[in-house]
């Protein structure tokens, strides 16, 4: 077993890092992240993986958070996570307080893979549950059924997981409120540490965008959308969740997910692995808006992401600085996302706040407090439109 090697240092302003496991079962059928349906290159995935650990070992020495997503990371092998778990003790540090994450799907659990990722450190797991009406997971093109998802629960348990966060999704045409309601009355009876409410999109080039482009399923409307976020953040709040962003609720702060704060707030980030995205910030201190922003990703591609590292090359398929503009833009979108909110001072800086702020107030759309704009729950409803109001 290779435990990590742990720092004694903590601040939230220490980078994180994700690590994109691009494999799943099959694919389903709201999905748009990159993943492919075959084991096949697995192995070739983990030594592309190692080699790129070792590229960038130097610039990102220690991380305050880890993050396994995909794609089904539970989809590796005991062996396979062994060998994961190796290359990342041989190559990063990671903060005594580091949360560490492994995103986990029912119908490839087991409680020998979960002992194997406790032993490493990971701390928490996101449990991918979508519904727990069978009809819906149908809908959705998951491979698990509702009593699968239940089990998996008590698996990670099981294993002494005492951070468990549950991933839902809602506006499916086959839901009711009435069921929606079903599945949260029994999640909640397992009383998850945190809860990640979707909202059913339709990305293009997915099969459900193709199955709506030809009349075969169809949106429930934005009314109907705008109906179940309320009322799903009114539920959950009134049994003891906190929702502190757009989408995600937690039992307690403890439980806000440290490695997602991340990217909302513009600490740096190592995002390894096909597609995944990065961010370095240089200096480190200082004013935001004297600091370089830069942010790159990786080819999609599996085989090109191989290839490239067997090359000895970083498997970077572009590379953006983020303009002063485009970083106040960013942190309007994301602040607006958050209960914490913007800083008074960044909003005042455009010409029409005062009038746009007094408009927002007044439809119930913000509450200004300490010396900041904190979205209300009707906000969050809106508040991808709120930067651009802001900026027009
Ligand atoms: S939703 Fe998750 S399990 Fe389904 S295809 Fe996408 S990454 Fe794979």
């Amino acid at each position: 077993m290779y435990p990590c090697l742990r720092i004694k240092m903590s601040s939230e302003e220490l980078p994180g890092l994700y690590i994109h496991v691009p494999f799943c079962g099959s694919k389903c059928f709201y999905c748009d992240f990159y993943s492919v349906c075959s084991r096949s290159w697995i192995c070739a995935w983990l030594k592309a993986l190692r080699t790129e650990m070792a590229l960038y070992s130097e610039e990102f020495p220690v991380f305050d958070s880890l993050y396994l997503g995909g794609g089904t990371p539970s989809i590796l092998d005991v062996r396979e996570l062994l060998e994961l778990f190796e290359s990342l003790a041989k190559h990063f540090a990671f903060s005594t307080v580091s949360e560490m994450t492994m995103e986990v799907n029912p119908e490839s659990l087991s409680h020998e893979k979960l002992k194997a990722v406790a032993s490493f450190g990971l701390n928490r797991l996101s449990l991918g549950v979508q519904s727990l009406n069978d009809a819906d997971l149908k809908y959705l093109g998951r491979r698990h059924n509702s009593a699968q998802a239940l089990r998996a629960f008590d698996i990670c348990r099981g294993a002494g997981f005492s951070n468990v966060s549950v991933d839902l999704i809602y506006g499916l045409e086959t839901q009711s409120l009435k069921s929606w309601k079903n599945t949260l009355d029994t999640i909640l009876e397992f009383r998850p540490e945190h809860i990640s409410c979707y909202q059913l999109t339709f990305e293009k080039s997915t099969a459900l965008w193709k199955m709506r482009k030809s009349g075969r399923v169809r949106s429930i409307g934005e009314k109907m959308e705008a109906a179940f976020f309320i009322w799903t953040s009114r539920y959950l709040q009134r049994r003891g969740y906190r929702h502190y962003e757009v989408s995600n609720f937690a039992a307690g702060p403890e439980f806000m997910c440290r490695h997602n704060r991340k990217y909302w707030r513009h600490v740096p980030y190592l995002g390894l692995g096909p597609s995944a995205h990065s961010l370095s910030i240089k200096p480190m201190a200082g004013d935001f808006r004297d600091r370089t922003l830069r942010r790159w990703w990786n080819v999609k591609s599996v085989s090109d992401y191989c290839r490239l590292l067997s090359e000895g090359k970083k498997p970077v398929e572009g590379t953006e600085i983020l303009s002063k503009d485009q970083f106040e833009l960013e942190a309007l979108d994301l602040g607006l996302r958050t209960e914490d909110g913007l800083a008074m001072n960044l909003v005042e800086n455009y010409p029409h706040s005062q009038r746009v702020l007094s408009q927002w107030q007044k439809s119930g759309f913000i509450k200004v407090s300490e010396g900041r704009v904190k979205p209300t729950r009707r906000g969050f409803l809106v508040s991808d439109s709120l930067a651009v109001m802001l900026q027009n």
